[in-house]
């Protein structure tokens, strides 16, 4: 089984999933499709959710009715014919009565999940319904049913692999199923999320889960660019990528990929496709387990990164301190991305900000501690990165800005920078000139 997922602008009007059905009917063998909401709806859900933990309940019904018409206007331009186009908007009526049920009670984390997820189950209705009426066959699964995920950052694949197949059994059989990306059911079997972007996640736990034999990512741009091509011009895709290098990647930043997407299929080794929907012949992004090509591959960057530095004297020449700092973040549940010493003093960063407060009061007992918010990782990506002699351009970039943190040899494929965000765009750009440009010009010299 082949397992594709499509969301935000691949299923957010009538003529999109009109090409989705044409992809998906190129694409040999069984197929589980995975679908998030169209685009815009989710936003809009996290906004009515807000209102409502804000009490703010006024605008509510007329914003939800504004939802109910967008969907049946979808439906209007996919199913012409009458009893078709009667009995899906029946469902979807149902799904806005229900949503418009849950805005009246307290707010929750539960009563959010609800609300945040309906985008999902909306679609999925929908494009279920559209390739009945186009006499495709097709199976509609509730992801409710087997994304039992208690754990968002190790997913047991096995248990979400056996409850799918339990769901399977129990459906008509048809080599196209549908379920709704993003969805999970946590510890307690409450309802909850993936967080924001998490369908791509939904994909590859599932493709783990069964073990697939390829995932397909289907978004709005012809693969993982080597640079963000919102700050600089003429990036280009990257055409092929290890898994360790897109797992940086999308974690360190790319748009294109919650970040941990690619977790799920290390282990099984599963090649994930990124591909364009509205170009879907060009060729796009293939991660798999080896690294064709070494050296430098792409440039991302993350915001909203908060350093912190610790200095002490006890520190000098003493063993167990790092210990001791490890496990102030420990406690907290919060993960350190960077690290330097010296002898005296240890930088690191973290982006949940979360606990900041109780972090920094325990940290307080080890020395003088400093903090600046507001910082972007610049992380460079390559197989053996380390190894080539052209990527000390990268340190010319001190040269013009001040960089806050560097860490080069954590793994051989990555070097990443911390800068003031004020910052972050004049260093992919200028990373951009003196490693890809200035790397092309030298190919064609
Ligand atoms: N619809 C969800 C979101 O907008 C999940 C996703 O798109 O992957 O975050
Ligand atoms: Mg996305």
């Amino acid at each position: 089984m082949k397992v594709l997922k499509f969301g935000g602008t691949s299923v957010g009007s009538a003529a999109s999933i009109r090409n989705v059905k044409n992809i998906i009917s190129e694409v040999s063998g069984n197929k589980l499709l995975v679908l998030s909401a169209m685009s815009g709806v989710t936003n809009e859900l996290v906004s009515l959710s807000e209102m409502l933990r804000n009490r703010k309940l006024e605008e509510l019904p007329d914003r939800i009715e504004i939802l109910r018409l967008k969907h049946y206007d979808l439906i209007d331009e996919l199913i012409a014919e009458a009893s078709y186009n009667l009995s899906i908007k029946k469902n979807i009526a149902l799904q806005i009565d229900d949503l418009m049920a849950i805005c009246k009670k307290e707010w929750s984390k539960e009563v959010d999940a609800k609300i945040i997820t309906t985008g999902e189950r909306l679609l999925t209705s929908i494009f279920s319904a559209y390739l009945n009426f186009e006499s495709v066959e097709n199976t509609l699964l509730d992801a409710r049913d087997f994304m039992h995920i208690s754990n968002l950052e190790n997913p047991d694949t096995g248990l979400v692999g056996e409850l799918f197949n339990e769901s399977l059994k129990k459906a008509k059989e048809s080599s196209i199923v549908i379920t709704q990306g993003f969805v999970r059911l946590d510890a307690e079997r409450k309802l909850s999320t993936l967080k924001r972007g998490g369908s791509d996640y939904t994909a590859t736990i599932l493709g783990a889960a069964i073990r697939a034999t390829q995932i397909q990512i289907w978004t709005d741009i012809n693969g993982l660019h080597n640079n963000d091509p919102r700050f600089v011009e003429n990036t280009h895709p990257v055409s092929q990528l290890s898994f360790e290098e897109a797992a940086e990647l999308a974690y360190f930043g790319a748009k294109i990929l919650h970040p941990q997407t690619i977790s799920p299929v290390i282990g099984k080794n599963i090649p994930v496709y990124l591909k364009n929907t509205f170009t879907p012949g060009a060729t796009g992004t293939c991660i798999s387990a080896i690294a064709e090509k070494k050296g430098l591959k792409a440039i991302s960057a993350k915001d909203e990164i908060t350093a912190i530095k610790i200095k002490s004297n006890r520190m000098l020449m003493a063993h167990g301190f790092l210990k001791k700092i490890f496990e102030v973040f420990d406690t907290y549940e919060t993960s350190i991305d960077m690290i330097t010493t010296s002898e005296i003093a240890i930088s690191l960063t973290i982006d949940d900000t979360s606990n900041l407060d109780l972090i920094l009061a325990e940290l307080d007992h080890y020395g003088e501690i400093s903090v600046d918010t507001n910082h972007s990782i610049i992380c460079v990506v390559g197989e053996g990165l380390i190894e080539d002699r052209g990527s000390s351009r990268i340190f010319e970039i001190l040269q013009d800005v001040p960089v806050r943190m560097i860490s080069y040899g954590g793994s051989n494929n990555n070097i990443s920078l911390l800068v003031d965000t004020r910052n972050k765009i004049e260093v992919l750009q200028k990373l951009n000139e003196k490693l890809f440009v200035h790397q092309l010009n030298s190919v064609n010299s």
